[in-house]
């Protein structure tokens, strides 16, 4: 097999670690469902479900059936799927078949679950999500009463799996009003299944922010992001931690993920050159430069053009002009040791020296989700220990 341009590696060790930190946040009882959708946020569905599993971990959380099925194509048979997004109706029963849980957000949805159901002999999986102020989905309070009578009566066919909601911002102390404002309107619906009698198995509604930040919001299930891929949700929520557990730093949650390549060409320019397209940069003394085979098209963002670093031999390169498609150069004048192969770390650590996604983010405005889930799917990712 013929290499790619370059590679992620996940480490299974930090990513262990973050799952015992979430554990001892949330407790042992409730389930911690690892949420992997956008290819995990970018951290690769194929490599990373079979690596959490190894920790534990057997329920994930996807966007939409097509990433349902990449989890299942490489998932433990025990495991569970559960599609926080898009359905299609045609593919409503593929999931029941998969035993896939599904959001509902509609009570249009139910009749059809039942249909599909019953076509297929196998009870739907629904979790049924409540409006409770993000008006993002989440079904409205005046169908829920309507949807919960449909529910009762249809126990044989449609599994009752959840009720839950997500939250707008849980992230932000800013948002605390209309978090607590969403929680309450979620107890409200939970208020209404006990009078009508029909309880879900599962009550979930935390998402990272929610779960390591606010402990009312941990019920029989969580949802978890962006921690488990060892970043903070945000300052608010890393600082929250640091005041309740009277700290002052806190390395637990760890990151899994480096983005490396190799040098693949390395080359003498004069005082005075042009490097790369353009005039964007000019060597003002005689340089040497190092040729890395990625660009743009691999996800590495153009606005690091003259601004963005690297690490070879453990020290900082800064890039040099323009980020191309699929190559950008980087100064490597006060590192002669570098050779042709040589290894570069584009995210991540070498030796003592450490390139972070916000670093990147800092510069491109781009949310560090963002960035990671924009990687391209084509980068071959493996774990390592
Ligand atoms: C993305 C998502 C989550 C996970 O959010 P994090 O902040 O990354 O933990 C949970 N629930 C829903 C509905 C989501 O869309």
């Amino acid at each position: 097999m013929v290499r790619h341009s370059s590679r992620i590696e996940l480490k299974q060790s930090a990513y262990k670690s973050n799952i015992n930190f979430i554990r001892k946040k949330i407790g042992e009882k409730p389930i911690l469902s690892s949420v992997v959708k956008a290819n995990a946020y970018g951290h690769g569905i194929e490599s990373f479900v079979p690596m959490a599993e190894k920790c534990g971990i057997n329920h994930f959380c996807v966007a939409s059936s097509f990433e349902a099925e990449q989890v299942l194509r490489v998932c433990k048979k025990e495991s569970h799927v559960v599609i926080m997004g898009i359905i299609y109706q045609e593919d409503i029963p593929w999931a029941i078949e998969n035993d896939i849980g599904f959001f509902v957000y509609n009570y249009d949805r139910l009749p059809v679950a039942l249909e599909a159901a019953k076509k297929v002999g196998k009870p739907a999986r629904v979790h049924v999500e409540v409006e409770t102020g993000a008006n993002r989905t989440g079904m409205h309070e005046k169908e829920f009463p309507k949807a919960l009578t449909f529910l009762k009566k249809n126990t044989e066919c449609i599994y009752f799996e959840g009720l839950c909601t997500h939250f707008g911002g849980a992230e932000s102390i800013a948002n605390q009003f209309k978090i607590d404002m969403q929680h309450k309107r979620y107890k409200a619906a939970l208020k209404i299944c006990k009078e009508k009698n029909i309880l879900p198995e599962l009550r979930h509604i935390a998402c990272s922010a929610a779960a390591l930040a606010m402990k009312d919001t941990v019920y029989d299930m969580v949802r978890i992001g962006v921690a488990q891929y060892g970043f903070w949700p945000s300052p608010d929520v890393y600082f929250a931690h640091l005041h309740e557990t009277n700290k002052k730093s806190d390395t637990s949650l760890k990151r899994i993920f480096s983005w490396k390549t190799d040098v693949m060409d390395i080359r003498k320019v004069d005082q005075g050159e042009f490097i790369g397209y353009g005039t964007a940069f000019q060597a003002t003394q005689p340089m040497t430069v190092a040729v890395l085979p990625l660009g743009y098209s691999n996800g590495y963002p153009r606005a690091l053009s003259n601004r963005g670093q690297v690490l070879i031999k453990g020290k900082k390169a800064p890039i040099v002009g323009l980020i191309n498609m699929n190559l950008f150069m980087v100064d490597i004048t006060h590192i002669p040791e570098v050779k042709v192969g040589d290894e570069v770390v584009l995210i991540g650590r070498q030796n003592n020296s450490v390139i972070n996604v916000s670093s990147f983010t800092n510069v491109t405005q781009l949310l560090n989700n963002e960035m990671l889930s924009r990687l391209p799917a084509a980068i071959p990712r493996t774990v390592v220990r």
